[in-house]
């Protein structure tokens, strides 16, 4: 299979990419791991006239800690992210899920900034920056703009971005004493895609009741979501096994279930309850 062709740009810095993405508008697209959009190239799905690579902008690849948090540059890798110590401390769910993405080589090439901005229904990163309470930063020409992982996921492979954007960073707060995160996927065997995923970040409390909880759920619907059913169930209970289940039973309440070759909207419904409460059980056990 063979694109169609295109103009192909290498900009070394935001302002050069910014600017060309102001010259070509919609003839333009930005070009991360490209193991999302060249397989849509290829089967001619996306036919951009002009493909911008912020491959060669060294500054859009970084992790740093940030007030017990951290902030990642879009175009840093899965690889980097599983394999770095300050994520594996500060966020660990997002070390964990970068590390169950694809393969080697899908995880040595593709980028945070490229599984966000792509909005993939079964992309493991959408759940976890919901989990994680993200916020994603945005650049344009002489402009910056901030936006919650709860309002940038729009729908099926749409996001908040403008056409005029590059993702640039991802900034994700630090986590509560006693939260303990996990994630836990149902992945297509040979794909790796989530069959259904969910990411929990959960609080613990001295007396051992939750404080808090964010569920992010992927590959259940056209969007990664948070299950905010749960969420509320979670909040002030004692989190034995009852009452993660009981919890656990609304993670797909309000979803319009995907249907397809892998699984029915019937199964991924049934899926969803048990990955949500492994998600959970394993959060609890990790925040202690
Ligand atoms: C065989 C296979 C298996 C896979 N398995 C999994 C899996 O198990 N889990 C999973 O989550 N994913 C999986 N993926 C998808 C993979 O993770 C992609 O890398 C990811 O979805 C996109 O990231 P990328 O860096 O490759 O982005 P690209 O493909 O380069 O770009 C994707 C889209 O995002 C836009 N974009 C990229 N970067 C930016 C930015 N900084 N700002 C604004 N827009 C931007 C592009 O214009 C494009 O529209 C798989 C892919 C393949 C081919």
């Amino acid at each position: 299979m063979v694109t169609s062709s295109f103009d192909y740009y290498a900009p070394t810095s935001v302002a050069d990419a910014l600017a060309l993405l102001d010259q070509h508008g919609d003839d333009a697209k930005l070009l991360a791991g490209g193991h999302s959009l060249i397989p849509l190239m290829k089967t001619r799905l996306a036919e951009p006239a002009v493909l911008i690579d912020l491959g060669k902008i060294s500054t859009l690849s970084y992790i740093n800690e940030q007030d017990g948090g951290l902030a990642i540059g879009a175009m840093t890798t899965y690889s980097e992210i599983a394999g770095s110590e300050l994520v594996q401390s500060n966020a660990p769910v997002l070390a964990e899920a970068s590390g169950q993405v694809a393969d080697n080589q899908i995880r040595n090439r593709g980028t945070i900034g490229g599984s966000l901005s792509h909005s993939d229904p079964a992309g493991d990163l959408p759940a976890v920056a919901l989990a994680l309470g993200a916020q994603l930063t945005t650049s344009s020409s002489g402009a910056h703009r901030t936006i919650s992982a709860d309002d940038f996921f729009v729908d099926l492979l749409t996001t908040a971005l403008e056409p005029n954007e590059i993702l640039s960073e991802i900034v994700i707060p630090a986590l509560p004493a006693g939260t303990g995160t996990a994630y836990a996927k149902f992945a297509n065997k040979a794909s790796h895609y989530a069959v259904v995923g969910v990411a929990a970040v959960v609080t613990v409390g001295s007396d051992g009741t939750c404080q808090s909880a964010r569920i992010g759920i992927t590959g259940a619907g056209p969007k990664a979501t948070r299950a905010t059913g749960t969420e509320s169930a979670l909040v002030g209970s004692n989190l034995d096994d009852s009452a993660v289940r009981a919890a656990a039973s609304h993670a797909g309440d309000g979803i319009d279930f995907n249907e397809d070759v892998h699984a029915s909207g019937e199964y991924r419904a049934h899926l969803i309850s048990v990955y949500a409460a492994r998600a959970i059980r394993a959060a609890v056990e990790n925040a202690s």
